[in-house]
């Protein structure tokens, strides 16, 4: 089992690797791990990412197939099924490192800026419930002073919607309670930036 510190480490490496235009991975190493990996796999991080097609997690990280277990989901939000499957990745595969991986310019917090701004009724109802679930943590900032500095409210919307994430993994589960406290699980948050290509981890990650 990889502690969540090594994980995190792993990670830090293969972003910079990213964000520095070089990676690891060629065909060749691919194609063995993809034969390596038929009769189980073993992810060394479990990653909450935005479905955003800028953020592909596996590059963001240069890791091969078999690595990351990753969620995605717009907004990186989390709802029974993406606790379930942090839990489902930690129990079975001993997954001790959770990142929820927010990025600059979200569409889906942009979307709950401007209709927290000029409400509309013209959401489905599906829709609306990852608007609902972004909501509580981006609302703060619309206090005066901000709402004439879009670039500075999305930088606090993104990344309390990050936090919003990690604590509702920290504390929406007792079996994640449960592997925190006694089995090393870490749950971090992080900022992916579409500038730079680098990752910025901000909520509870050891330096
Ligand atoms: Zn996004």
């Amino acid at each position: 089992m990889i502690s969540a510190q090594d994980a995190l480490e792993r990670l830090r490496e293969g972003n910079r690797r990213f964000a520095a235009g070089v990676t690891n991975l060629d065909p060749l190493i691919m194609r063995t791990r993809r034969n390596e990996l038929i009769g189980g796999q073993a992810p060394f991080a479990t990653i909450l990412g935005c479905s955003d097609s800028r953020v592909p997690v596996e590059m963001v990280f240069d890791q091969n197939m078999g690595d990351l277990f990753v969620i995605r989901v717009a907004g990186n939000i989390v709802a029974s099924s993406q606790v379930g499957s942090v839990e489902f990745a930690a129990e079975r595969f001993n997954s001790r490192l959770v990142v929820v991986l927010g990025h600059s310019r979200c569409s889906a917090v942009t979307a709950t800026l401007e209709e927290l701004q000029r409400p509309t009724n013209s959401q489905s109802r599906n829709l609306r419930s990852i608007v609902d679930r972004i909501r509580p943590s981006v609302e703060e900032f619309l206090a005066p002073e901000l709402k004439h500095e879009p670039e500075e409210l999305m930088r606090h919307a993104v990344r309390a919607n990050v936090r919003a994430s990690v604590n509702h993994l920290r504390h929406g589960s007792e079996i994640l309670e449960q592997l925190i406290h006694n089995h090393g699980l870490l749950v971090v948050g992080a900022e992916y930036s579409l500038e730079t290509g680098g990752v910025d981890f901000f909520d509870g990650a050891p330096g």
